[in-house]
């Protein structure tokens, strides 16, 4: 039976609570086998991380634990190369059986920047795209967006069929926080605890991350 596989892309520097629910509630309303967390390695869109890439591995892979729906994929940490997400998706469709399906996960900003891409054209022969809209966006795509729009998107997530090739929008308050405010409370030396899971706070803590002004 075709599989139903979503991935989340981030520089989870570090992964907190609005990545995890964000996640786990789009895979579970999708109804997903699965949602791959893939950090990273150097983003071609914005600023180098702060902790080295081992670390924010790290702290993915002890926030997933003992959940069996988020998985993570640690793919783009062992290229050399940028990270583009095309190149991620073909080799991820490589592994798979031509009729699983790919959900691509991307935030409403995001999504608007798709058209200075790598090949962002390419993108929808391998996944669909899910654009995370939040409930009080009122934002309009840009015009390069348009046809793209006109053309492939479907406004019920739960109908998008086959392996890929379509768009489509889910709807989703995100928690109020941040990577940016996680980083900052701990430069100053305040509690970011019940911002991310225990877990991850201890590796943090006990590997000196995010100390000192930034
Ligand atoms: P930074 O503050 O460093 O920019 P971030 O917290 O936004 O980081 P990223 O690693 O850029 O984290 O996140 C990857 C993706 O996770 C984003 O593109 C977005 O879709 C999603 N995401 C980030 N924060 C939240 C949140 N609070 N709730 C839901 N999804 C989120």
């Amino acid at each position: 039976m075709a599989r139903r596989i979503g991935i989340l892309g981030g520089t989870f520097d570090p992964v907190h609570i609005g990545h995890l629910r964000g996640a786990l509630e789009v895979a579970e309303f999708m109804a997903l086998d699965e949602l791959r967390l893939i950090p990273s390695a150097r983003p071609p869109h914005r600023a180098v991380p702060q902790v080295a890439a081992a670390d924010r591995l790290a702290m993915v892979e002890l926030a997933v634990v003992g959940e069996p729906l988020l998985r993570v994929d640690d793919r783009e940490l062992k290229r050399e190369k940028p990270s583009y997400s095309i190149d991620t998706l073909e080799s991820l469709r490589a592994e798979l059986a031509a009729d699983d399906q790919l959900f691509l996960l991307l935030g409403w900003d995001a999504f608007c920047g798709l058209p200075s891409w790598h090949r962002w054209q390419a993108l929808l022969e391998h996944c669909h795209i899910l654009v995370l809209q939040r409930p009080d966006a009122d934002s309009e795509a840009p015009e390069a967006l348009r046809n793209l729009l006109a053309a492939r998107s479907n406004n019920d997530p739960l109908s998008l069929q086959g392996p890929g090739g379509q768009i489509s929008f889910i709807w989703q308050t995100p928690l109020a926080v941040s990577a940016t405010q996680i980083r900052s409370l701990l430069a100053s030396g305040k509690s970011v605890r019940y911002l991310l899971p225990d877990t991850v706070l201890t590796y943090i803590h006990a590997h000196g991350l995010y100390r000192g002004a930034h």
